[in-house]
């Protein structure tokens, strides 16, 4: 038997952890969907307690993740939005650095449109939208 193991960005963690928590969400409401049966109610309350502390559990490592890599340590994989302190492994650098914003709505918090359009004049600025850790 052979085992295959894929090294994660610090992006890549971040992300799953996040899309974790929901699928987790969808899980019981799923269950909750096919288990009508009243002898089966047990059965779902204990699920529902299983899975509120996987989720408390995997919630905790996403913070873990963003502390760990506010406090210096990185592999680059990833940026913080100026605006909205989420981790993004994609979005947009402004002014070679000075800021970064994950998405068009915070970056035109920031700055208009027309602010922008300028700032990356047709990419021969210095503000661009990006991925990172590629
Ligand atoms: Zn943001």
């Amino acid at each position: 038997m052979t085992t295959t193991t894929t090294v994660l960005s610090m992006a890549d963690k971040y992300r799953l952890t996040g899309n974790l928590i929901s699928e987790l969400d969808d899980a019981i409401e799923l269950m909750k969907s096919l288990f009508v049966d009243e002898d089966l109610e047990k059965r779902i309350k204990e699920c529902e307690s299983l899975l509120a502390e996987t989720q408390s559990l995997i919630l905790q490592m996403k913070e873990e993740y963003k502390t760990t890599w506010l406090l210096g340590d990185s592999d680059d994989s990833y940026r913080i939005c100026s605006e909205c302190d989420e981790v993004m492994s994609q979005g947009y650098c402004i002014d070679g650095g000075t800021d970064y914003y994950c998405t068009d709505y915070c970056l035109h918090k920031n700055h208009t449109p027309e602010e922008y359009k300028e700032m990356h004049c047709d990419g021969e600025g210095d503000s661009y939208w990006t991925e990172w850790g590629e």
